[in-house]
């Protein structure tokens, strides 16, 4: 069995393994893909100490540094359940079942999308889902955010302090966030908000996002608004399907973790965007990934012999 069984490698899991390694344990890395969810951002101004760098690149770079360690590296792999013998045991999606003295959870999360035409094409073009990333990439622009409920609102306050214009567009007949949110957004003069507003097309010029066609859900007309930008936050959704029933989850599907990143299973740990971390991030999801590790291995020297 592994030590150290790390599901996932996206920025937490890959963290995870190279400490555990470091630390001499014997530690394994499945994952359905290497990358995660960077694999699929074009620029990256964040990751401190890199000033910029893109996604693929990224990825390399850390699939080096982990191949740099003695880990067992098993991509393709898809888990399918969490169960306990003895020993924890990772079912496969290809019938292999893996055992671990512990289990390290980091199967990171996808954002919800809304699933238009266009929305696709013109993702990284102008559809972004991360303010805290893309905001600065529209600066003096006119941007859109779909969806008003916390994060929607949000997004729009922090996004009105860099674009020229936000328009917020809400499916409902009121917005869901925070009153004191509403508030500070409606104080803000460049941010106008529209309730009842289906968005039913992404449009481009081929090359970036141009506009927006929206279905006002009162009157049936349809709308449509010039924009370069289109933050899409209806939902982040967390991986964890195979997980409900083993161990606990917040209403929305995260794993709840404690500062060393345990689970509420002894000896599963979980980290990064899988989890009920404050705020999802790379350099977030690999510091906690750092720690769950961490986490591991004093669970390991309290509870085995060998
Ligand atoms: P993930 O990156 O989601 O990795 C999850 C891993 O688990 C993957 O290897 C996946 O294949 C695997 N997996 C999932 N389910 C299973 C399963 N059942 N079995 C086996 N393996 C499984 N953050 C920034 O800091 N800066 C940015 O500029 C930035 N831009 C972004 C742009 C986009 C378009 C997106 C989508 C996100 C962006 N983020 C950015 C957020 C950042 O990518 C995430 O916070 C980070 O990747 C989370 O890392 P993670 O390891 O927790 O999860």
């Amino acid at each position: 069995p592994y030590e150290v069984l790390i599901v996932g490698a996206g920025p937490a899991g890959a963290s995870a393994a190279i400490y555990s390694a470091r630390k001499g344990l014997r530690t394994g890395l499945v994952a359905d893909r290497f990358g995660g969810q960077v694999t699929e951002t074009v620029g990256i101004e964040n990751f401190i100490s890199v000033k910029a760098t893109e996604g693929p690149k990224l990825v390399a770079n850390l699939e080096a540094h982990v191949r740099d360690y003695e880990v067992d590296v098993m991509e393709n792999q898809k888990a399918l359940k969490l169960t306990k013998d003895g020993l924890y045991q990772v079912e496969l999606a290809n019938g292999a079942v893996l055992s671990g003295k512990t289990v390290l959870i980091a199967t990171g999360a996808r954002w919800r999308e809304m699933n238009v035409p266009g929305e696709k094409e013109y993702r990284g073009r102008g559809v972004a889902y991360c303010p805290h990333c893309d905001g600065p990439l529209f600066k003096g622009k006119r941007v859109a955010v779909i969806g008003g409920g916390n994060s929607g609102i949000e997004a729009a306050i922090d996004l009105a302090n860099i674009v020229e214009h936000v328009t917020v567009l809400e499916f409902d007949s009121k917005l869901r966030a925070d009153e004191v949110l509403v508030r500070k957004a409606r104080s803000m003069g460049n941010i106008h908000i529209i309730t009842q507003a289906q968005t039913t097309e992404v449009v481009g010029d081929g090359n970036k996002v141009t506009g927006l066609v929206y279905t006002d859900r009162a009157t049936g007309d349809v709308h449509r608004v010039e924009l370069a930008g289109i933050f899409v936050q209806i939902g982040l959704v967390p991986n964890t399907e195979w997980l409900k029933g083993t161990l606990e989850l917040t209403p929305r599907g995260e794993i709840v973790v404690d500062e060393r990143g345990q689970t509420s299973l002894p000896g599963v740990f979980a980290a990064g965007d899988v989890t009920n971390s404050a705020y999802k991030q790379i350099i977030i999801a690999m510091g906690s990934g750092a720690a769950a590790s961490l986490g591991a291995f004093d669970y390991l020297i309290r509870h085995s012999e060998a």
